[in-house]
């Protein structure tokens, strides 16, 4: 007789509830994007006294497989419904050179670079499509500035499910030939952000794909990104950071990082919470300008043009402002700060952390250094305590557009011709 391993496996995991920000009022898990009483947003709750608190905390102290080894906090009722390509369990790098330069200390990387398909996507990703699985989904549809349709173009193939990518027309093409190669069916649509957004919501309640936009708007998808504050946690041996730079669109990668270290407070493994700064380009920081003039809600931004490096976080909240005002509240909640960058700031982060480091970061996940930099030379933190920063995206979906690789000049195969290009730059031979 051949036992079924499939089925023996499909153990019944942790229960969770959906709950409303807004209203508190709780649903059931299904496929729903708002609340259904007054159209706030949603968040995944658990009945975190049920939870096995020696066993949590002995997966807290592992680091092996995936994300997923933190599944009794994750909404998932059936193991065999996990869609994983080893998402998570990211490194966590010092950067030693940056803090000698800068005189600061405890500095450090969370680099979600080395994620499957290269962001700190595939975590959301990698939840929202099993979630979408679990419910009985066989199409999926997002709408991302790129490296979320990339992800879940790519968890989408190896699920073997279809999956719709809706795109700004100018998104980075590292990222939409990314996506391609998935296999997705790319739907490039005009204008900013905003508009993929709406776009891709019509669209899936009218044909009923699951949609996966990781912007507040799937609820599964955050907590994928809480997994990040398990790691740090587990990573400094059970310290919290006092510092956390996200580069931020809406901001549910920072929202999500703040419910994991709060959940982790929740079950009695720490009293600290870390402050949470957000990062955001000039050229489209909605949710800093609102911080900056000390409001409690967040303005759209219907004037922005689509011309920032960092189009990873460039997200004008157009129709969906309450994106950016539950960021808002956990930036004050957590006494972080919010911080932005020009296109100048940003280039010279992406410069800094590939020379000084050799990290390649896309111009989005180099705001975070960016940011902290900013700040700390402008004396508004203490360069005492641990400070995290994460890198949220490889260099190479989004290399900076530069002439530079074209003016280095092509030379004979010899050592006369070596010599004479390196004099140039003061070479004598002797290293
Ligand atoms: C998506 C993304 C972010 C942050 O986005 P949020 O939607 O605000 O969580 C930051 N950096 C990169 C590279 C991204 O792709
Ligand atoms: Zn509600």
């Amino acid at each position: 007789m051949v036992i079924n391993l499939a089925k023996k496996r499909c153990l019944i995991l942790f229960i969770s509830n959906l709950f409303c920000t807004d209203c508190v009022k709780k649903f059931p898990p299904s496929v729903i994007y708002h609340c259904p009483n007054c159209g706030g947003i949603l968040e995944v709750n658990y009945k975190y006294e049920k939870v096995n608190k020696v066993k949590f905390k002995n997966k807290l102290s592992k680091f092996e497989g995936s994300m997923w080894q933190y599944k009794d906090l994750l909404p998932l009722s059936h193991e065999k419904n996990i869609v994983s390509m080893n998402e998570g369990l990211t490194p966590l790098i010092e950067l030693r050179n940056l803090a000698k330069e800068y005189h600061i200390t405890n500095i450090f990387i969370k680099n979600e670079t080395c994620n499957p398909t290269g962001s700190f996507k595939d975590r959301p990703t990698s939840v929202g499509i099993s979630k979408a699985i679990e419910l009985g989904s066989k199409t999926v549809s997002i709408a991302s500035s790129g490296n979320a349709g990339a992800s879940v173009a790519g968890y989408a193939a190896r699920a073997g499910i279809k999956s719709y990518v809706f795109i700004p027309e100018n998104t980075p093409v590292g990222k939409v030939n990314q996506a391609i190669a998935y296999g997705a069916q790319i739907i490039k649509v005009k204008g900013t952000y905003s508009n993929s957004y709406k776009l891709a919501l019509a669209a899936s309640e009218k044909y009923n794909w699951v949609n996966l936009t990781s912007t507040y708007l799937n609820p599964y998808t955050l907590e994928g990104n809480k997994t990040i504050a398990y790691e740090i946690y587990h990573q400094l041996d059970g310290e919290v950071p006092e510092n956390i730079f996200v580069p931020i669109g809406a901001g549910p990668l920072l929202y999500g990082i703040l419910k994991g270290f709060k959940e982790l407070k929740n079950l009695g493994f720490t009293r600290t919470l870390p402050a949470m700064f957000g990062v955001q380009a000039e050229q489209c920081s909605p949710i800093i300008q609102a911080y900056r003039e000390n409001k409690q809600h967040v303005d759209a931004n219907p004037l922005y043009s689509g011309r920032t490096i960092a189009s990873a976080i460039a997200d004008p909240l157009i129709g969906y402002e309450n994106n950016g005002t539950i960021t808002l509240r956990a930036i004050y909640e957590s006494n972080g700060m919010g911080v932005s960058l020009t296109e100048d700031e940003i280039k010279e982060a992406v410069f800094e952390l590939g020379e000084k480091e050799g990290m390649y970061a896309e111009p989005a996940a180099a705001a975070s250094w960016g940011g902290y930099k900013k700040l700390i030379i402008q004396n508004k933190i203490p360069k005492k305590g641990i400070t995290v920063l994460l890198l949220t995206g490889h260099g190479l979906k989004q290399p900076l557009e530069s002439d530079e690789h074209r003016r280095i000049p092509v030379i004979e195969p010899s050592l006369e011709d070596l010599e004479r290009k390196l004099e140039v730059h003061g070479f004598n031979g002797n290293g």
